[in-house]
């Protein structure tokens, strides 16, 4: 299995050898063609399986095209628990995105919000962000969540161990109901799967017992 042959096209995958990826990871085999034919993703994955660019690469692909984000405006919103990781990911999205048009940042608690309510002014294609910071922009009306097209929650579990199922919870209801949702956590707890049957299409879970969602899968083993 390669990465062309999972459906990336030529700026990822340029940008991917750069990196000397050879071969997908098990993750990345598959998140990447159930991401880019458009479904919801819910994934039991660690860090450290590739999964982020098990879900940033198909993500560049798909926002390829359509129209870019107008001002104000995100088209993929990323949320993170941490700032470390919000980085991380967004340094990530960087340098998978170095060969194509596309526009991203970086949003974290912290640090001064000025120049990042600047940053959201002409909008990004993509934007990483963590909930507390994202909700505090919001209010301060430096973006609007109304045209988001993905949105992806990673380390759900670390999310709802540091208090952020609040601020999750009032994301929710303005981003629009036609979009594509992709949903990563090491553990799958009932509170997870409640989260995830109001976030997921087609998601029915039940303790982690009954799940039967547009597509998931276990990475946890590596397998
Ligand atoms: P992650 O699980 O997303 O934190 O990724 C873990 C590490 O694996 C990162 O340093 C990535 O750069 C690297 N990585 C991701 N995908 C691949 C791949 N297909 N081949 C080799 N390394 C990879």
């Amino acid at each position: 299995m390669t990465f062309k042959e999972l459906g990336l096209s030529a700026p990822i995958l340029k940008a991917i050898a750069t990196q000397g990826y050879e071969t997908p990871s098990p993750i990345q085999a598959k998140a990447i063609p159930a991401v880019l034919d458009g479904r919801d993703v819910m994934a039991a994955a660690q860090t450290g399986t590739g999964k982020t660019a098990g879900f940033t690469l198909p993500i560049l692909e798909n926002l390829s095209t359509g129209r870019r984000a107008q001002a104000n405006h995100v088209r993929t919103l990323i949320l993170t628990p941490t700032r470390e990781l919000a980085a991380q990911v967004g340094e990530n999205v960087a340098l998978y995105s170095k060969h194509m048009s596309l526009t991203s940042a970086v949003v974290f608690g912290g640090v001064k919000i000025n120049p990042q309510m600047m940053k959201l002014r002409k909008g990004v294609d993509i934007l990483v962000a963590t909930p507390g910071r994202l909700v505090d922009l919001i209010d301060r009306r430096a973006l609007t969540l109304s045209k988001v097209e993905i949105l992806v929650l990673d380390e759900v579990d670390q999310m709802l161990d540091l208090g952020f199922i609040h601020a999750i919870r009032r994301l929710v209801p303005l981003l629009p109901q036609k979009r594509q949702s992709l949903f990563f956590s090491a553990t799958m707890p009932r509170e997870i799967g409640a989260l995830a049957d109001d976030l997921l299409r087609f998601c029915n879970l039940y303790g982690g017992e009954n799940i039967a969602c547009d597509m998931y899968f276990s990475c946890l083993d590596g397998n």
